[in-house]
């Protein structure tokens, strides 16, 4: 949970989530919807997609027991060189390293790394050396202990060198650079769409899909529409949009509401029309399922948060 998102946001959810599923077994045997449901919200769903199937495998090829060595918990699906390496260090006491943004930025300035830490044969350099340092004994403390300088101490503008403990042997401070590093590299350009959803009513049931259950956003509930194409207006993307996707002819009733939302990668303006339905037998042209629910039952489906913010403005009104 804490990957990408921050300790007070995961707060509540981790609690929910622990007394819902509160062993391997539960979650394992868990429909991926519920699982999904009760991530709503938090975003970057892969993560729980993952965290399900890993019980899976933690169930069936381990016992139930999460394995102890980083080689095995980086079988795992969602667990990448940094939770294999935290989960082996902190849980089990084994002597592996941890980088994660933090130790990159006290790293890159301790050794004063000229370099964008972002490139990957600098990230090995980063990885070799956080191994090099890593003593033998209590790997887990001082994996932690160097992530706490990185947030507390060591941080990204305005570095606490005075209170630092290794302020003697930083290489950047005794330069003066350290508010310089780690390099970046010009940014690029994020992306943003536009994008159009219809709320579809049918003898008072509303129209929504299942989302593939790969990548982005995967396998939760939306209410269907797409990227506007240049050159369309809104009303007529839409209408491109539930006719290719879904196979059915809508009339467009109202605006609903606009929202903007950013993922990681890219920005989008939604806006949610309210759309009557005219014709047609829906069909999933990419979606895994269709359905006509009650309004009231909209809030039994996982949906991403910008869609959840037009089912806020649905009952607002
Ligand atoms: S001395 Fe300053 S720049 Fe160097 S590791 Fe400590 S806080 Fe970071």
């Amino acid at each position: 949970m804490l990957q990408q998102t921050q300790v007070a946001t995961v707060g509540p959810y981790y609690e929910c989530f622990m007394r819902r599923f509160p062993t391997v077994e539960k979650l394992a045997r868990a429909r991926l919807d519920a699982v999904l449901k009760q991530w709503e919200g938090l975003g970057y769903y892969s993560r729980a997609r993952n965290m399900h199937r890993a019980a899976g495998e933690i169930l069936e090829r381990f016992g139930g027991r999460l394995p102890e060595t980083k080689d095995e918990l980086l079988t795992l699906p969602g667990i990448g060189a940094y939770t294999a390496g935290a989960v082996a260090s902190i849980a089990f006491g084994r002597r592996e390293p941890v980088v994660d943004g933090n130790v990159t930025r006290v790293l890159c300035r301790l050794c004063r790394i000229q370099d964008d830490p972002k490139k990957s044969a600098v990230q090995k350099e980063i990885w070799s050396l956080a191994e090099r340092l890593l003593p033998a004994a209590r790997p887990g403390d001082f994996n932690q202990a160097l992530m706490e300088l990185g947030s507390e101490i060591c941080l990204p503008r305005s570095p606490r060198c005075d209170a630092c403990p290794l302020n003697r042997m930083c290489q950047a401070r005794l330069h003066g650079d350290q508010a310089e590093l780690p390099i970046r590299s010009a940014r690029k350009k994020i992306p943003r769409y536009t994008v159009v959803v219809g709320v579809i009513r049918k003898q008072g049931r509303i129209l929504i899909d299942k989302r593939k259950p790969e990548g982005l956003l995967g396998g939760l509930w939306e209410f269907p529409g797409g990227k506007k194409k240049r050159g369309e207006t809104l009303e007529a993307a839409l209408r491109r949009e539930i006719r290719e996707e879904i196979g059915i002819r809508i009339r467009i009733e109202r605006r609903l509401t606009t929202v903007d939302h950013a993922y990681s990668h890219f920005r989008i303006r939604l806006h949610a029309f309210e759309c009557v339905y005219v014709s047609g037998a829906p069909r999933c042209g990419s979606c895994t399922d269709i359905k006509w629910v009650r309004p009231t039952d909209l809030n039994r489906y996982a949906f991403p948060a910008a869609n959840a913010e037009i089912i806020r403005a649905l009952r607002a009104q």
